[in-house]
Order: structure tokens, then C-alpha cells, then sequence
């Protein structure tokens, strides 16, 4: 049997990989993807173990490093039991989880939990964070905007952006905003609107982020240092 889905293992500098295989006799190549269930190869039919695990090997540094650095991300993630803490908005919330609790909720500095396993609350805590942004984020929009007018605010969960412009001149942010401070969700916001002047990152659309907000530069390097802490 050449098709179908295996779960293997491979020496890769000494150190064990574990793998899901999956065989299809529509695909060319070899594809790789790591992500938090592990790695995944997606190899032709035909392609002989040999070959497939030559592959393997000659792919082992990148391999290696993306395991690593997905480790470190999943670690980094925060833990959602009660009695630990996320943030809102830069500020401590603590987590409390009761039986009485249907869906998510805050009373004060406390956010309540319901009764769920884990990778069912990180989803609901998602969709308050989500909901969260919307309620907040149009409102440094307007509060920052100046002259300038988007057309659309919106939010998205694109993991790898805090926000974005487009030309029909709407912005979207990404609801993890909403676990950042509050003057790093403003410096992304001004950078987003300033792209409504130039939709590029020249020296004239660093101009524009200056005049708007003089130490940009701070809030950018705060964000790009810590950006990995506001998720979950
Ligand atoms: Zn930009």
C-alpha cells in the first residue's frame, strides 16, 4: 500500500523526528509543514522510503530549526488554568474558572471561565478577544485619524501581521492587539493610518508616522521585541 497516512520516525543529527507521512499519487514533489501537531510530509506514491528519507536528511537544519523555534512559540503560549493571568490591553486579568460560568466573562480584573478542556477555552478566549477588538479598536481609529479616513476598520486574526492597509483604504488589526499596552495598539494604528498617505515604507511614509507620533521608534522596537507575548 502506497497511499495513505503513516506515522514515522527518522534520525535527523542525532536526534529523533517523528513524522506523519501522507501518500498521494497526485503529488510531484515533497512538501514539508511543521506546526503545533508536528511535521507533516506530503510525498508522491511512487517515491521510494530511500529517497523520501534522503530528502529528509538533506532538509534535516531547517527541520531542526523550525522544530525549535515552534517549541519555544508553544511554550511561550500562556497558560489558561485558573488562578493564571493573561493581559488586556497591557493590563493583568486573572483567569477564575466556576461551574456556574456559560461562556467567558469579566467582572472587573477577573475573567471568568466555563467548565471546558483547554483547547476549548483558548477558542472562547479567542472569540472574546476577537469581540474585545472590534468594540475597541474602531475607536483609536477615530481618536488618531486626524484628517485621514479609512473606509473600513476591521480585524482579523492573520497570525503573522498586527495590521494592514489596502487601497481601497481599509485597515484591519489583529484582535492579539488587544493583549498588547495600550500605546503599542496605538502606534499600530497610526502606522496603518499613515498608510492611507503612502502604501509603502519609505522615508516619506516614515515622515508622516513621525509627525503623528515623534517616538515611533520606541513603541516599533517594543513591539518587535515582545510581539511573541501577546497571544494565546
Ligand atoms: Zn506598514
Amino acid at each position: 500500500m502506497r497511499s495513505g497516512t503513516q506515522r514515522r520516525e527518522i534520525r535527523l543529527e542525532g536526534e529523533a523526528v517523528h513524522y506523519v507521512l501522507r501518500r498521494s499519487g497526485r503529488r510531484r514533489s515533497v512538501g514539508l509543514t511543521l506546526g503545533p501537531e508536528g511535521l507533516r510530509v506530503n510525498a508522491p506514491s511512487r517515491l521510494p522510503l530511500q529517497d523520501l528519507e534522503e530528502i529528509l536528511r538533506s532538509k534535516a537544519a531547517w527541520i531542526l530549526r523550525k522544530r525549535a523555534d515552534l517549541e519555544i512559540r508553544l511554550n511561550a503560549r500562556p497558560q489558561l488554568e485558573d488562578g493564571s493571568s493573561l493581559t488586556y490591553l497591557g493590563a493583568p486579568l486573572l483567569l477564575r474558572r466556576a461551574e456556574r460560568i456559560k461562556r467567558v466573562e469579566r467582572d472587573g480584573e477577573v475573567l471568568w471561565l466555563p467548565p471546558v478542556g483547554p483547547e476549548e477555552t483558548r477558542a472562547q478566549l479567542r472569540n472574546w478577544y476577537l469581540r474585545e477588538a472590534r468594540g475597541y479598536l474602531p475607536g483609536r481609529v477615530d481618536a488618531l485619524r486626524g484628517n485621514l479616513s479609512p473606509s473600513r476598520v476591521l480585524v482579523s486574526s492573520a497570525r503573522k501581521r498586527w495590521g494592514s492597509c489596502n487601497s481601497r483604504g481599509e485597515l484591519r488589526f489583529n484582535w492579539r492587539l488587544m493583549l498588547a499596552p495600550r500605546e503599542l495598539v496605538d502606534y499600530v494604528v497610526v502606522h496603518e493610518l499613515c498608510h492611507l498617505v503612502e502604501l509603502n515604507h519609505s522615508p516619506a511614509y516614515w515622515r508622516q508616522v513621525e509627525l503623528r507620533l515623534p517616538d515611533w521608534r520606541a513603541r516599533h522596537e517594543e513591539l518587535r521585541r515582545r510581539g511573541f507575548e501577546f497571544d494565546l
